[in-house]
């Protein structure tokens, strides 16, 4: 294991004993999302004011990478414009999926590049980014 591994493997086993932005929000939009492969599931509540994420809340239950993602993506996209946190989820998906690059403000979540060598594990990883999606979309 090279240094950075261990490093990245640090901050996922964090970020899942201490998640964060974790519990829930009144007056927000919900969803649930399940990840039937590994029996992850999400609640995922956040609350948009002015174009903006105002506040961002999840709880889960599942395995230590749905959790450690979805607690670092409430730290991406806290606070951003709707489209900036769109725009982040779809560099998140890139990463997982083909390897892309992420602008170097989310370093943190290069941790989770190398759960691209467990592709049944990238679903876990996407969790809560595909949960976001579906509630910032305009469908809703
Ligand atoms: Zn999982």
């Amino acid at each position: 294991m090279s240094g950075s591994d261990s490093l990245y493997q640090e901050i996922i086993l964090d970020h899942n004993a201490n998640p964060r932005h974790y519990g829930a929000l009144v007056d927000a939009s919900a969803v649930h999302h399940e990840n039937p492969s590994c029996g992850d599931h999400i609640d995922l509540h956040v609350r948009v004011v002015d174009g903006r994420i105002d506040a961002i809340a999840f709880t889960s239950e599942g395995c230590a990478i749905s959790r450690a993602s979805a607690s670092m993506m409430t730290e991406a996209v806290y606070g951003q414009p709707v489209a900036a946190a769109q725009a982040v989820i779809g560099q998140f998906r890139e990463m997982m999926m083909h390897d892309g690059a992420l602008p170097e403000a989310f370093e943190e979540l290069e941790s989770l590049r190398g759960v691209r060598k467990f592709p049944s594990r990238v679903k876990c990883a996407m969790l809560g980014w595909a949960a976001l999606e579906k509630l910032l979309s305009p469908a809703g």
